[in-house]
């Protein structure tokens, strides 16, 4: 029986994760659930998952959800209630976690995912932002403690696969594959024009609003190829990008002898979910062969799997996340900050789509890099915050 404890439980992973759960309950029990202000859902995950402790965002919200969980049965374990910072360090560190599954945005839950990889304790990485932004000194923390980090995104969980048996140093070169996002046949002037709403559909994955936004400029990709470059020690130019819009094979990895493994699978996140809670066993999902059958034309109709070069003139944003990955240091915290916040101005309606990769690529020219230690990090992490917000109300339009 793994214990797991996870930062995000009402996010899109975090459901999803609970989703896995809910379906393994002779693998799998829940210890811990941090959310941020989505007290009623959260309410309900405790009730269905009996975690020993909890956290949300703010104090308010822990009266409301003490309120919502009581009365529990007589003689029934008490469960400890935290808030913020100080409540997901608990949930990661303190509640006899075997794993943690970081499924937050952001950095909000970095000095938990520390905390927990310093005590040895597995971390899931949903939460990509940590893995860009903090991803050099946590990796060196989690090796240093015997931690393990599993990807939980589909590209590196399948790179994790192919890996499997294999050493780094035949591996020449490693494929990522994007869908394309729902932008794929936008012309530039087309994309001019786009709304929030157009960018939220995603042709062929469930995902948070983040993340699908980020598909829709491929800056995921961008994101991806870093994450990519820390999990397996690999160098930017190691890693390339194609578009394939079936979302079927999600990443190929090409050996010295010319050999290719790819790893095919159906899009659906509770595959990369339930690999890394499950490693190095193999959970038993009837739904997923099914979908995969269909997936690969062997239910009756064909299938075509295709494969396309990336428009860097209509999708600037992987260039830029190339050019912080090689910049390194505080670079990709910066290009990860202001990403989210360019993209959280144009869902809110504030800046037009086009406007994101130039507010991204701004922020980068105007910072000074630092190294990257968690405090320099943090600092980077505010600054790219602020000199985006700055740039989106205007203030720094000549
Ligand atoms: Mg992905």
């Amino acid at each position: 029986m793994r214990r797991v404890a996870i930062l995000g439980s009402t996010g899109s992973i975090g459901r999803q994760s609970l989703d896995v759960i809910a379906a393994h309950p002779e693998r799998f029990s829940v210890c811990g659930l941090a959310a941020g202000t989505k007290t009623e859902l959260l309410a309900e995950q405790i009730r269905a998952f009996a975690p020993a402790v909890v956290s949300c965002a703010t104090q308010a919200g822990v009266s409301d959800l003490a309120e919502r969980v009581a009365p529990r049965a007589p003689g029934s374990p008490a469960i400890r209630l935290e808030h913020g910072e100080r409540g997901l360090i608990a949930v990661a560190a303190e509640s006899g976690a075997d794993i943690v599954l970081a499924a937050t945005d952001g950095l909000v839950a970095c000095r938990a995912v520390f905390a927990a990889a310093e005590r040895g304790i597995d971390i899931a990485l949903a939460n990509k932002e940590i893995a860009v932004a903090a991803g050099e000194p946590l990796f060196a923390a989690a090796r240093e403690a015997g931690a393990r980090i599993m990807p939980v995104d589909s590209e590196h969980c399948a790179v994790f696969q192919c890996l499997l048996g294999e050493k780094t140093s035949d591996v020449k070169t490693v494929v990522l594959t994007a869908s394309g996002g729902p932008f794929v046949d936008f012309t530039l002037h087309e994309l001019e024009s786009v709304t929030a709403a157009q960018a939220l559909v995603h042709p062929t994955w469930t995902m948070g609003a983040k993340n699908t936004l980020d598909s829709a400029t491929l800056m995921n990709k961008g994101l991806e190829v870093i994450e990519a470059c820390r999990l397996f020690e690999l160098a930017p130019s190691q890693i390339d990008v194609v578009v394939h819009r079936q979302s079927i094979a999600h990443a190929f990895v090409v050996f010295a002898d010319g050999n290719v493994k790819a790893q095919i699978a159906s899009p659906d996140m509770r595959m990369p979910i339930g690999f890394a809670l499950a490693y190095p066993e193999r959970l038993d999902r009837a739904v997923a062969l099914e979908a995969t059958r269909r997936a690969l034309g062997l239910q009756s109709q064909q299938s075509t799997l295709t494969f396309e070069p990336v428009d860097h003139a209509r999708f600037p944003s992987l260039k830029l996340a190339y050019r912080a990955a090689l910049a390194g240091g505080t670079y990709p915290a910066v290009l990860s900050a202001a990403n989210e916040e360019a993209g959280r101005a144009f869902l809110q309606g504030k800046i037009r789509f086009v406007e994101i990769g130039e507010i991204v690529a701004a922020a980068l020219d105007a910072h000074n890099a630092r190294p990257a230690r968690l405090p320099e990090i943090e600092e980077a992490d505010r600054w790219a915050r602020s000199f985006t917000r700055d740039v989106v109300t205007g203030s720094r339009r000549s």
